[in-house]
């Protein structure tokens, strides 16, 4: 799923754990909020209970949020009988196995510049006429740099037309765990059928195909049945077709016979511009020379650079701390290390597979066995504690996975931590070792 995440238990143990008994009865009993443009919609009992949450709780229920979905969100208390608006739930528009949209992927959130114009307008092409100009679309580029952004904006653009085509957006890894659950519980057909009746099929990620050779196998015959009936086919990776290390070369060859596009890094007034539209986003208004601040300091790649706004916008609703560039400031240098580098993925990435002498394409590769996998739950960890990345984003390093890939191996490595001395030993010997480096 790559619409942010958020278990309301977890949002509701982050809000217990800083409001004390006085407070709780006023949220115990709230039904689940819905997260939808980047607001999170709780509907109370009465418009008594609703002004008090309000007043007394909302910016704890927006820093819980916000910690939990790495994301800018604010929080809306909605009483049914006050007239105003019954939440909007994201619909699902397709029957099929697309993953939902996140409602901020879209065009007009997508800021263009040097770095992603080429990309921005034969995305915009496609959606002018699907099927048609680029089929398939490839749309390459380092993590972070927004291809999921443009592929979903394609997917919200499309599947709202008039009429609106069948739209089925997944990441490549929940393809192949479909696919492989469908061959598993022998529900092939159904699964064959519903995404062959797609009108636009998008898949993020096909990085992850390497290795899996049943899984290129069933896309291939899927991209044939699509193709040859003009339907439109999306897709993205970290690499271009032919450097996506062991994918076929039929699959190769299909993937660029259309349009490979590229997005880069962008320059600095597009990350400014990027981060003036995320805090508009959210009605915050941050002055000139603090996003001139942050957008020089942070130039890897625009999740770091929208974490750093996030925790900029948490620290002065909750901590009290005003929005200047000396707060800016502090914010950055908990990223960064003494000699001003942030700690990169590739870096954990490297230390494990020396540590655990496994090598790389294994770490990042399909291997289930317990000598790979154990290491790469132990890098997905490292990359939570070390670095702001979110779930979606160390995913994505490690081969593509899926955020609740990354979640899971948290958990079990919190849990293994205190009890094996192994893991615990492993633990504070790469920590120490990456924080050295930076
Ligand atoms: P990728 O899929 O390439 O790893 P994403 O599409 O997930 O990257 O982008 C990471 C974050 O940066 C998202 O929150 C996205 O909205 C934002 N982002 C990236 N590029 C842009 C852009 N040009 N304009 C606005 N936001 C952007
Ligand atoms: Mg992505």
């Amino acid at each position: 799923m790559t619409a942010p995440a958020l278990s309301w238990e977890k949002l509701l143990g982050a809000v217990r754990a800083e409001r004390d008994g006085r407070y709780r009865a006023w949220f115990e009993a709230l039904p689940p909020g819905e997260l939808v443009n980047g607001e999170l919609q709780v509907v109370v009992a009465d418009p008594a209970q609703r002004q008090y949450l309000h007043s007394e709780c909302t910016a704890t229920f927006q820093q819980a949020a916000m910690r939990l979905t790495d994301h800018l969100v604010s929080v809306r208390f909605v009483a049914p009988s006050d007239g105003s608006s019954t939440p909007v739930v994201a619909s699902s528009r397709s029957p099929l196995i697309s993953s939902p949209l996140n409602p901020d992927y879209t065009f007009e959130q997508f800021v263009v510049g040097p770095s992603n114009r080429l990309a921005h307008a034969a995305c915009r092409a496609v959606c002018s006429q699907p099927g048609i100009p680029y089929n398939p679309l490839f749309v390459h580029g380092g993590s972070g740099l927004g291809k999921t952004h443009l592929l979903q904006a394609i997917g919200a653009f499309l599947g709202a037309a008039d009429p609106p085509l069948n739209v089925v957006y997944v990441s490549c890894e929940t393809f192949v765990n479909e696919f492989v659950r469908a061959i598993e519980t022998g529900t092939l057909v159904g699964f064959r059928d519903g995404i062959r009746r797609a009108d636009v099929l998008i898949i993020d990620d096909v990085q992850f195909l390497a290795d899996r050779e049943s899984s290129q196998e069933e896309l291939f015959h899927t991209f044939n049945v699509l193709h040859q009936s003009r339907r439109q086919i999306v897709l993205s990776a970290d690499y271009s077709p032919s450097e996506i290390p062991t994918l076929e070369d039929r699959l190769v060859s299909r993937f660029t016979w259309g349009l490979v596009t590229n997005v880069g890094q962008p320059d600095r007034e597009t990350r400014h511009a990027i981060l003036q539209k995320k805090a508009r986003l959210r009605g915050v208004e941050i002055p000139d020379e603090v996003l001139d601040f942050i957008a020089e300091q942070v130039q890897s790649n625009i999740r770091v650079l929208e974490g750093a706004l996030t925790r900029l916008v948490t620290e002065a609703n909750i901590g009290g701390k005003p929005l200047t560039v000396d707060t800016a400031r502090e914010i950055v240098g908990t990223f960064q290390g003494p000699s001003g580098r942030l700690l990169q993925v590739s870096d954990i990435l490297e230390a494990v597979s020396r540590h655990f002498g496994v090598r790389l394409p294994d770490l990042i590769g399909r291997k289930r066995s317990r000598s790979v996998s154990h290491p790469r739950q132990v890098g997905m960890y490292l990359a939570r504690k070390l670095t702001p990345l979110s779930l979606q984003e160390i995913g994505g390093y490690f081969g593509g996975r899926d955020h609740s890939t990354v979640l899971h191996a948290e958990r079990v490595i919190e849990v293994d931590r205190t009890h094996d001395d192994a893991t615990a030993v492993a633990l504070t010997a790469l920590t120490q070792q990456l924080l050295a480096r930076r």
